[in-house]
């Protein structure tokens, strides 16, 4: 992106309609000094405040991005604005199940080692040992092959070697060695193996 042609177009925009730096500025909620500093082309505005700029200067996101005016552009600014939403409905609903994964999966195989620990320490019948151990054990594998089917299922997991992004199998998440939710798996893009991290989104810019 050209960062000073993207400026010039900001600070053109701005004048049309009839704006100073400092009027933008506070429309906006930030310092006048951060304006001048997008006009001149030594930083560009952060995702989080473009809409809201974009807004104020009558313009597309994308117009913004290539720094220039882009014909019968007007019904593709409700299109940007709702894949915006989108992704960010998207990624909140996958840290949601993300969090799920954590509230079912915690309390259950907490409360599994407490069930062996009581069969491993308390006088009782042999068959009632056998019995919690069963239950505990089976307890434990089907909340981790819940939780594991969650994880799958929300987000993608980024492959270290070419950075693809991608959704595995189920089958291929559960059966891979891993740390916390990075997991150990083959990349079907570039086909070599890696440590991949769990992330929310496809874009790489819209790491949280
Ligand atoms: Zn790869």
């Amino acid at each position: 992106m050209d960062q000073i042609k993207i400026g010039k177009f900001i600070s053109s925009c701005r004048k049309e309609r009839d704006m100073t730096q400092a009027a933008l500025a506070e429309k906006l909620g930030i310092t006048d000094r951060a304006v001048s500093k997008w006009e001149t082309g030594k930083s560009l505005p952060d995702s989080g405040i473009m809409l809201e700029l974009c807004e104020l200067l009558e313009i597309s996101v994308n117009e913004l991005l290539s720094g220039e005016r882009i014909m019968a552009e007007s019904y593709d600014k409700r299109v940007e604005e709702n894949l915006i939403a989108m992704r960010k409905e998207i990624e909140e609903k996958n840290r949601q199940l993300l969090n799920t994964e954590i509230w079912i999966g915690a309390p259950a195989t907490f409360a599994g080692l407490i069930m062996c620990g009581m069969a491993a320490y308390m006088e009782m019948p042999v068959w009632c040992r056998c019995v919690l151990i069963v239950f505990a054990l089976v307890m434990i594998l089907s909340v981790a092959f819940i939780a594991v089917g969650i994880e799958q299922k929300a987000g993608y997991y980024e492959c270290g070697n070419c950075h693809d992004r991608y959704v595995p199998t189920y089958w291929q998440t559960n059966l891979a060695p891993h740390m916390g939710r990075t997991r150990y798996m083959k990349c079907p893009k570039c086909g070599k193996k890696s440590w991949q991290k769990k992330v929310l989104t496809k874009e790489i810019d819209a790491d949280y």
